[in-house]
C-alpha cells in the first residue's frame, strides 16, 4: 500500500450549553432544551473536525481562518466553515481521506442522529459515508461534561497530498475496504 503523502491531524473543541440556542451537532439540529454557546452555530463536532483537517495539513486552526470576532461568521452554519476548510486544503493540494470523531455529551442521546451527521459531513467533504465515523459517549457524570455544562468533541483526520508527478486523482491514496 502506498502511504506517502498521508498525514494525520487531531482537533478538540468545547462549548458551553446555554438556554435560548439551537443545538447543532455534525450539521444536524438535535431537539434539546439547551444549545451550544458560540459566535457561529457553535457546532462543536464540526469545529473539532475542521481543526483536525487543518492540523493534518499544517494549516493552523479554525480560529485563525474564521476569527470569532468577525461579524461575517455570526451564527454561520459550521457546515459552511467545513466546506471552506475543504477548499483551503484543496488549494494546498490536500484532500480528506478519513475522519473519526467522538462527541462527549451527558444529554441528549445522540445515537438517533449519528447517521445523519455522518451523511452531512461526508457530503460536505466529498467522502463516502464509510470514511466518516462519529461516535457519541458520556463522561459517566464526571466533570463539567458530566454535569451537563457543555459538550466536547474530539476528531482525528487523515488527509492525502496530491502526488507530485501529475498522476491526477487516480494517483492519490485510496483507502481499502469498507469503501
Ligand atoms: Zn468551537
Amino acid at each position: 500500500m502506498h502511504v506517502a503523502g498521508i498525514r494525520i491531524g487531531i482537533g478538540i473543541d468545547f462549548h458551553r450549553l446555554v438556554s435560548g440556542r439551537k443545538l447543532v451537532l455534525g450539521g444536524v439540529e438535535v431537539p434539546f432544551e439547551l444549545g451550544l454557546e458560540g459566535h457561529s452555530d457553535a457546532d462543536v463536532l464540526l469545529h473539532a473536525i475542521c481543526d483536525a483537517l487543518l492540523g493534518a495539513a499544517a494549516m493552523g486552526d479554525i480560529g485563525q481562518h474564521f476569527p470569532p470576532d468577525d461579524p461575517a461568521y455570526k451564527d454561520i452554519s459550521s457546515l459552511k466553515l467545513l466546506s471552506r476548510v475543504r477548499g483551503l486544503l484543496a488549494q494546498a493540494g490536500y484532500r480528506p481521506v478519513q475522519l473519526d470523531a467522538v462527541v462527549i455529551a451527558e444529554a441528549p442521546k445522540l445515537a438517533p442522529y449519528v447517521g445523519e451527521m455522518r451523511a452531512r459531513i461526508a457530503s460536505c467533504l466529498g467522502l463516502p459515508v464509510g470514511a466518516v465515523l462519529v461516535k457519541a459517549t458520556t463522561s459517566e457524570g464526571m466533570g463539567p461534561m458530566g454535569r451537563g455544562e457543555g459538550i466536547a468533541a474530539w476528531a482525528v483526520a487523515l488527509v492525502s497530498h496530491r502526488p507530485s508527478r501529475g498522476r491526477g486523482w487516480r494517483g492519490w491514496f485510496q483507502p481499502p475496504a469498507p469503501w
